[in-house]
C-alpha cells in the first residue's frame, strides 16, 4: 500500500537522540510535524519537534499509545523489543518495517541471516559459557555481546592463549549478562560503508560509499571521494541493495564493511536507520541520508544521489569539546554539527564538522588530513 503523506502530516520518532534530531530537521523543512518518544528527558532531539513524549522503548502502554497519535511512524533506535515493534507495526503505520531491524539486533541473528542472503561475514561462533571459546578460529578474535553494543562498548579482543587468561574475568563479567559472539578479526586494509535507501515502490538507491576509521570502536572519520574504485562499489551496492530488498526495507539503512587486503569484501553490521557514516550526504550531496529518509516513509519517490563535492566528516566526542573554538577556527571552510546533548562524556558522540572540497581529488589527500587530526 502506498500511503502518500503531505505537509502537516504527523511523524512520530522512536528514539531522540542526534539521529532523531537530524530526521526531525529535514522533516520539519518539508513541512511535517514531529512528535518524539525517549526515556531521557532532556534528548536532545526534543529541541526541534513540535511535541514529545517520556516514556521507556519497553512501556508497551504508553508507546502503543504514543504511535496512535501520529500519523506515520519511524525509529532511530534500534533495541526496541521485537514482539513489541510487531504490535506497532499492527496497530499504527510503520513503512520502515520489522524484518531487517529484527534480523539486525542481535549479532548472531544477524550474521546468519546474511549468510544465508549469500552474503559473507567473518566467521563467528555462539559463546554461552567460557568454554566454548573456539581457540581454533585463530587470534586474535573479538568477543562482543550480542546484543545493545554500540560505539564498540562490550567489545574484548584477545591476542594469545596468556591474553585470554588476562582477560578472563572480564570476559566472565559480560557472560554474567548475556551471550556473546566469537569473531574471528578481520585483518583489513579499510573500513568502508554505504547508506542504501529504498521507497514503497521497492526503488533503490545508494550514496557514495565512505572509508571510515574507527579508534578505540568509536568512529572518527568518514572520507567520500569521486576515485572509489569502481568494481568494488558494483560489489558493495549489489549486496547493499539485496539487504534493502530481503530486508524489505523503507527509508535508510547504512551497512558497514571490512574490506580485507586481498580485497574480499564482509559485512560488519548493518543499521536499520540512518548512520553516522552517512552525515556527510548533508553537505556533499544533492539530498541527504535524512531527508531520503523521510521520502521514503512519506510515500513519496526516492531522488537520484549525486555527490557534489568530496567530504570529509569528523566526529566531535565529549573529550573534543573543550577545543572546539580551536577546531572551528582552523577549520573555517567546515560546516559544524553540535548536537546540544547535554554532558559530554569522554567518547560521547557529541557533534561532527564536514569539510567539503572540490579540489580534493583523491582519498589519499584526505586519509592524510584525517591522519594529522587524529592526534
Ligand atoms: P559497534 O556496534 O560498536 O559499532 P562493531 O562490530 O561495528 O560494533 O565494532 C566496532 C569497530 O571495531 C569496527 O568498526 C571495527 O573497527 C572494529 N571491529 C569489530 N569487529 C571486528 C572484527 N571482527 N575484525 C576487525 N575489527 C573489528
Ligand atoms: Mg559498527
Amino acid at each position: 500500500m502506498v500511503n502518500t503523506l503531505y505537509p502537516g502530516a504527523k511523524i512520530g520518532i522512536i528514539g531522540a537522540g542526534q539521529l532523531g534530531k537530524m530526521l526531525a530537521q529535514s522533516a520539519q523543512k518539508m513541512g511535517y510535524q514531529v512528535y518524539f518518544y525517549d526515556p531521557n528527558p532532556t534528548s536532545c532531539g526534543f529541541d526541534v519537534a513540535q511535541g514529545h513524549t517520556v516514556g521507556n522503548f519497553d512501556d508497551r502502554e504508553k508507546l502503543l499509545d504514543f504511535v496512535q497519535t501520529v500519523d506515520v511512524v519511524t525509529y532511530e533506535f534500534e533495541n526496541i523489543d521485537g514482539d513489541l515493534l510487531q504490535e506497532i507495526e499492527a496497530q499504527a503505520y510503520l513503512p520502515q518495517g520489522t524484518t531487517l531491524l529484527l534480523n539486525g539486533q542481535e549479532r548472531i541473528k544477524e550474521k546468519t541471516w546474511l549468510n544465508e542472503q549469500g552474503i559473507p561475514t567473518t566467521q563467528y561462533k555462539e559463546i554461552t559459557v567460557i568454554d566454548d571459546i573456539d581457540v581454533d578460529m585463530g587470534y586474535p578474535f573479538i568477543l562482543k555481546t550480542t546484543r545493545f553494543g554500540y560505539d564498540g562498548k562490550g567489545q574484548i579482543k584477545v591476542d594469545s592463549d596468556h591474553d585470554l587468561a588476562m582477560k578472563s574475568e572480564a570476559i566472565q563479567n559480560l557472560l554474567a549478562e548475556q551471550p556473546l559472539i566469537q569473531e574471528a578479526y578481520c585483518d583489513f586494509a579499510y573500513e568502508a560503508s554505504i547508506m542504501v535507501a529504498r521507497d514503497l515502490q521497492g526503488n533503490i538507491k545508494y550514496f557514495p560509499i565512505s572509508i571510515n576509521q574507527h579508534e578505540h570502536g568509536v568512529l572518527f572519520s568518514s572520507l567520500v571521494g569521486q576515485t572509489f574504485d569502481p568494481e568494488m562499489t558494483a560489489t558493495i551496492e549489489a549486496i547493499a541493495g539485496k539487504i534493502a530488498a530481503a530486508g524489505e526495507l523503507v527509508g535508510v539503512c547504512g551497512i558497514e564493511f571490512f574490506v580485507s587486503r586481498a580485497g574480499d569484501i564482509l559485512v560488519n553490521e548493518i543499521a536499520p536507520r540512518p548512520h553516522n557514516s552517512g552525515h556527510y550526504t548533508i553537505e556533499a550531496c544533492n539530498v541527504s541520508q535524512f531527508d531520503q529518509h523521510i521520502l521514503a516513509i512519506t510515500g513519496h519517490p526516492l531522488i537520484d544521489v549525486r555527490l557534489m563535492e568530496p567530504a570529509l566528516m569528523i566526529n566531535i566526542l565529549g573529550q573534543h569539546l573543550p577545543r572546539l573554538s580551536e577546531g572551528m577556527a582552523e577549520f573555517p571552510n567546515a560546516i559544524f554539527h553540535i548536537y546540544n546533548k547535554g554532558e559530554a562524556k569522554t567518547q560521547r558522540k557529541m557533534g561532527h564538522f564536514t569539510i567539503t572540497n572540490p579540489n580534493f581529488t583523491d582519498l589519499a589527500d584526505l586519509l592524510a588530513i584525517s591522519q594529522t587530526l587524529k592526534t
